[in-house]
């Protein structure tokens, strides 16, 4: 197939390295990052769209994928398929699905789960939206680029499901920073707090598979000085998301609420940017009550 990739980042570049690898050609655009190896240069995102089958978007936000789409779309042939894997707030993966659908191309928003990691390893999560016939087209190159993809429905489901699972991680990993914390104080040693917790009714990902205490349970980048696996950063932008989701659905989501102002509070106002969303623990550490 001939893919067109828009958006060599940090994600983008590694899963686009993947699909070459698998034998797919790749005209790849970006703004500012260079083309992976084997990456075809193309000079706009119109260029990289033009004669592709599919067309990869990987961006930091949704205003800059309403602009790129506004470009690929006319650029793109009938019957391709423009598939956005960027994280980005529900209306506008709608939107874009719906002007894509209108020229006669099909659409899927599938966002990610996995991280860099998981774009170098090609064990990415993709949940996707879209229709039947779109999400059929786009799964031969999400069983390349990643593990699992699963189909949540129509246009814009996707970013629902990640928002969503976001919303619940930034959440577990707040309660497991601050009761390890707790357990500071209260003279509880850690990797005790670790073995009782991972095993009981307190386990979620965030400590078991992703501990915030160093030297305590698998491997994670509380061991590397908090260094991003997933930033901070990103995990505000996630929960703004859900709160701009829950407040056009008038949904109650107070606990992220609260995520999203304390994750506010540390990247924006502490030192918390460029440091893994992790580094919650450390930060709780040194906090006192009230
Ligand atoms: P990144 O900033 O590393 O990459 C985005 C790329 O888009 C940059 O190289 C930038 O130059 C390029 N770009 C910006 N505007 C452009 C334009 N108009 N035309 C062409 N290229 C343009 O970000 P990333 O970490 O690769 O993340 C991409 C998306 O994936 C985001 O939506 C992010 O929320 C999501 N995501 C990231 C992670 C992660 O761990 N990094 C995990 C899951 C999801």
């Amino acid at each position: 197939m001939r893919v067109g990739f828009v958006g060599l980042g940090n994600m983008g570049a590694p899963m686009a390295s993947n699909l070459v690898a698998a034998g797919h050609e790749v005209a790849g655009f970006d703004l500012a990052a260079p083309c992976p190896d084997g990456v075809a240069h193309a000079g706009s995102a119109a260029d990289a769209a033009a004669g592709s089958d599919i067309v990869i978007t990987m961006l930091p936000n949704g205003a800059i994928l309403r602009a790129v789409a506004d470009e690929v779309i006319p650029a793109m042939a009938k019957g391709a398929l423009l598939l956005d894997c960027s994280t980005v707030d529900v209306e506008c993966a709608r939107e874009v699905a719906a002007k894509a659908e209108a020229a006669g191309l099909l659409a899927v928003d599938a966002p990610v789960s996995g991280g860099i990691g998981g774009a170098e390893a090609g064990t990415l999560t993709f949940m996707a939206g879209g229709t039947d016939a779109a999400f059929a087209k786009a799964k031969p190159l999400f069983d390349i680029m990643g593990q699992k993809a699963v189909h949540c429905g129509p246009s814009g489901n996707g970013q629902a499901a990640k928002i969503c699972n976001n919303m619940i991680l930034g959440v577990t990993m707040i309660a497991t920073c601050e009761a390890f914390a707790l357990a500071d104080k209260l003279g509880l040693a850690r990797d005790k707090m670790f073995d009782v917790v991972s095993t009981s009714s307190g386990a979620s990902w965030s400590i078991n598979a992703y501990c915030p205490a160093p030297g305590v349970g698998p491997k994670s980048p509380a061991d590397n000085g908090y260094k991003p696996g997933f930033a901070a950063d990103l995990m505000l932008k996630d929960l703004r998301l859900s709160q701009a989701a829950a407040e056009a659905v008038d949904a109650d989501t107070p606990m992220g609420q609260a995520a999203a102002a304390l994750y506010e509070q540390f990247v924006e106002h502490e030192d918390g940017k460029g440091r893994d969303f992790s580094a919650m623990l450390p930060r709780f550490e040194k906090r006192h009550r009230g």
